[in-house]
């Protein structure tokens, strides 16, 4: 079991981006208002996540540190129309057989919890605990019981980076909610929740970026989409700033990405990239998100009718720039 989780770890945990990605995504699928992440030493030492969302029930606690405990998937079926952003039910374990994990939470508004600690995959305390409703998971010391793998980290600067990238999409995926990212207490992100798209991109790139943006708005039988794509004059020199988000969930998808940059082309120099942030709805049927377990993966059933309605929508915005 032990060392079934380790070999799941692998997959699940692969650096500190993909544990703050995990914790985080099921704070999110708590569906609190706020979610707070504080990082140490890139990750490496600290990793906490606070959120004020629905809490773990105090029996289901411990269960969710073992593998396929998730609460959110009910039948087979429920993985061709996946709602939540987990539900696989195998990061909380990865994670607790890799760090010392400390997990505190409460379903009651009176704040009567309980607090569950686990070092390598075993229980270290299960005791009562008062705090407010939500839950409080801190992870430490990622790796120091698998030392092959803490030896492929990066420079803290990398691994911060991967966080800030990932914590950043999400924060635009989800602009209702209030984040917050510290490293080694400096503040790298502050949204403010307001469920306004374009204020929680000012958070992450800047005001005069998010004054640089054009709204984008496209219907079809099938999908709708909206956001916001640059105008042409505000480029970057890599592919970054694309932010998709699909059925709520940020993704990564070839085929989205080059619907955007043929809607760029001829507009743009050659090696320079928009940025956007583009949210785009379709019904769960058309999409397979099971690719990988990292999830960030997804297959689309009608590929070039979805490239072509992405392509059109994008392409009427620029139009009327160009007159
Ligand atoms: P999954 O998200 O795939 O269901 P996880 O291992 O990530 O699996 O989490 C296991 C279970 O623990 C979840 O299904 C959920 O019931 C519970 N859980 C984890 N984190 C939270 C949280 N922040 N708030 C409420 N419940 C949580
Ligand atoms: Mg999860």
């Amino acid at each position: 079991e032990q060392l079934a989780n380790q070999i799941a770890a692998g997959e699940v945990v692969e650096r500190p981006s993909s544990v703050v990605k995990e914790l985080v995504e099921n704070a999110v699928d708590a569906g609190g208002s706020t979610i707070d992440i504080t990082i140490e030493e890139g990750g490496l030492t600290l990793i906490r996540v606070v959120d004020n969302g629905s809490g773990i029930e105090d029996d289901d606690m411990k269960l969710a540190f073992f593998r396929h405990a998730t609460s959110k998937l009910k039948s087979s079926k429920d993985l061709f129309r996946i709602a939540s952003l987990g539900f696989r039910g195998e990061a909380l374990p990865s994670i607790a057989a890799v760090a010392k994990v400390e997990c505190i939470s409460s379903t009651e508004t009176s704040g009567l919890g309980k607090r569950l600690a686990i070092e390598g995959g075993t229980i270290t305390a299960y005791e009562e605990a008062n705090t407010p409703q939500g839950t409080d998971i801190t992870v430490r010391d990622l790796f120091y019981n698998t030392p092959a793998r803490l030896k492929y980290m990066k420079s803290i600067q990398t691994e911060i980076g991967h966080i800030a990238d990932y914590v950043n999409r999400l924060a635009l995926a989800h602009p209702g909610i209030a984040f917050t990212l510290k490293h080694n207490g400096s503040l790298l992100l502050r949204t403010l929740g307001s469920g306004e798209r374009l204020q929680t991109f000012a958070a992450v790139y800047g005001s005069s970026a998010a004054k640089a943006m054009l709204p984008v708005e496209g219907e079809h039988p099938d999908y709708d989409l909206r956001g916001y794509v640059s105008k042409p004059e505000l480029t970057r020199a890599n592919r970054n700033g694309i932010t998709v988000i699909v059925n709520g969930r940020y993704i990564r998808s070839f085929i989205v990405n080059q619907a955007i940059l043929q809607a760029f082309h001829t507009l743009l120099p050659i090696n320079r990239f928009p940025l956007a942030v583009l949210e785009l709805g379709m019904h769960p049927s058309l999409l397979d998100v099971n690719v990988h377990p990292s999830k960030m993966e997804v297959r689309f059933s009608k590929e070039p009718e979805l490239r072509q309605f992405i392509e059109e929508s994008i392409g009427k915005v620029l139009g009327r720039q160009r007159h």
